[in-house]
């Protein structure tokens, strides 16, 4: 059933709720919107369920506007959702953060108790934790249900070698996916040599299904646009999916049409193309909105009836029990420290481009483009594109890493971090990756068709109109080639470097160093 208008109007102020009749309240996250993940014996006492809107934890960086709008009205869908279930809703406003908001309602009705589930994000946690220092008898924080892997088992692990794939491997065991005896179905753990086709000229690209805003989702756009109207991004153009029941359909579609080609594309990129077989369920699975266990159901239940190859199935749930999960087992592992990682020690704020995504530069631009409009691209144009144009042009990681926190809709700290501080940028010194994804104009150019639409010419490697990857990929090697020399492939680039002649590398260190040195930079987002 749709949620309407009024009578979300209704329960908004939580008018109806006299709070003096209720003795527990349950806090729910904008990231967890999914209450069967929290434990029955506490939402089965019928608490008042509690909703944050909290203006500090939208600005503390200049979110994305598309973002914002995103986690409100799913937010305000939810909470109208259980409020038709018959659940008792209250959403707290606030100026301040979530733990702010909350511990109003507490001192104003000290007969109250709060539960909790705990946090994702670290600075949210901190403040719940500081929340229950100050009110330890009433308020109660239970463990976090919304992932797979144990942090437990695998928080002392995490270190240079432990690599995914060991990871990976004891994911799929203690889950019996794609297992048969033990042993992994088809004899190989992972096909990513079978995943990274270039994309066929004529093949067809099946569109995503989107959603018009209702009136929710409406007042929630020019709540944000009034408010923060001066954050990243634009807002014109609001398309996702607010509701878990609109996500399943997404799911189901993802399934359907373009999981069988999912594994082998998921490292192409085609300009205009900002989706391509990509499942674009992240925002969903981060949210709470849909749930790990029951995306791989989908994607197993595919294979095992021949509607999808093995090779596609297994690269989406390596994408769920692999990554995600490693992911969030290295942010509990490493935080807060790695928050500070600069292996490299670079000092550049980020390009200017980054934010207005004006740049002749044809792969960026059309990566910049999706996320400027979308609050999305998809995770190649995150790695091969912007990570690898930001190490090349000797960015600072945690310029970096708050950029990506702010400018997608499916980042929250715990993935997005360890994305970029450990594994796009090396910024942790090799603890998630064994080096920083770098790479030339060629590999763009053999997995994209952006370089016959640009200005610059992937072929030459220094000059005018050479493309800029080219020269700052080798200035790289050369300038960091002590980190390469233990890694295999990359040792070998270090290698065809010196092979160059003397004119030739004096060429690249001039117009990398020229380029890097002229490129306009925006403010820091750090102070
Ligand atoms: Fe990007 Fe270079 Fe290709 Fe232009 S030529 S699209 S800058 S890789």
């Amino acid at each position: 059933m749709e949620v309407q208008a009024p009578l979300y109007q209704s329960y908004w102020q939580g008018r109806e709720i006299d709070l003096n009749n209720y003795r527990e309240l349950l806090f729910i996250l904008h990231d967890q919107l999914n209450l069967q993940v929290f434990p029955q014996e506490v939402w089965q006492r019928s608490p008042v369920i509690v909703f944050v809107e909290s203006f500090a934890y939208a600005s503390f960086l200049p979110h994305h506007q598309m973002k914002l709008a995103f986690i409100l009205s799913c937010q305000r869908h939810y909470a109208i959702e259980l409020l038709q279930e018959g659940y008792k809703v209250l959403t707290v406003t606030t100026a301040g953060f979530h733990s702010d908001g909350l511990e109003a309602l507490l001192v104003k009705f000290p007969h109250l108790s709060l539960s909790y589930m705990q946090p994702n994000e670290w600075e949210t946690r901190v403040k719940m934790q500081a929340l229950r220092a100050k009110f330890p008898h009433r308020v109660h924080c239970f463990p976090n249900n919304f992932f797979l892997a144990d942090v437990e088992k695998f928080r002392g692990k995490i270190n240079r070698s432990y690599r995914l794939e060991n990871f990976y491997r004891e994911m799929r065991k203690q889950t019996g996916y794609l297992m048969v005896e033990g042993k992994p179905i088809g004899g190989k753990w992972n096909y990513d040599k079978d995943n990274r086709k270039s994309l066929p000229k004529h093949i067809t690209i099946p569109p995503l299904t989107t959603f018009t805003p209702d009136a929710i989702t409406q007042e929630v756009i020019a709540q944000v646009q009034t408010y923060c109207g001066h954050h990243f991004g634009k807002l014109d153009r609001f398309f996702w999916a607010v509701t878990r029941r609109q996500a399943l359909q997404l799911a189901m579609e993802f399934m359907d049409k373009r999981l069988p080609n999912f594994g082998p594309y998921e490292d192409a990129i085609k300009t205009g193309e900002p989706f391509l077989f990509h499942s674009v369920l992240s925002p969903y699975l981060n949210n709470g909105l849909l749930l790990p266990g029951e995306l791989c159901q989908m994607a197993l239940d595919r294979y095992h009836n021949g509607l999808a190859p093995l090779n596609s199935v297994e690269g989406f749930i390596r994408q769920i029990i692999g990554w995600r999960e490693y992911m969030r087992v290295y942010y509990e592992a490493q935080m807060p420290a790695v928050r500070n990682a600069n292996h490299f020690g670079f000092t550049y704020t980020l390009p200017q481009l980054f934010w207005d995504g004006k740049t002749e530069l044809k792969c960026l631009a059309d990566a910049m483009h999706n996320v400027i409009n979308l609050g999305y691209s998809h995770h190649i144009q995150r790695l091969m594109v912007l990570s690898n144009f930001s190490n090349l042009t000797l960015t600072n990681p945690i310029e970096l890493h708050h950029w990506f926190w702010l400018a997608y809709v499916d980042a929250y700290e715990w993935v997005e971090l360890p994305n970029v501080l450990g594994m796009s940028t090396y910024a942790d010194g090799g603890v998630l990756a064994s080096k920083p994804y770098i790479a030339g104009g060629n590999y763009i150019h053999k997995m994209s068709n952006c370089c016959r639409q640009c200005p610059y010419d992937v072929q030459q490697k220094t000059g005018e109109k050479a493309c800029p990857f080219n020269y700052l990929y080798w200035h790289f090697v050369d300038r960091f080639r002590n980190d390469f020399k233990e890694n295999g492939r990359v040792s070998l680039m270090v290698s065809m470097y010196d092979q160059k002649s003397v004119t030739e590398k004096q060429e690249i260190q001039r117009w990398a160093v020229n380029f890097i040195e002229n490129l306009p930079r925006y403010k820091s987002l750090l102070t």
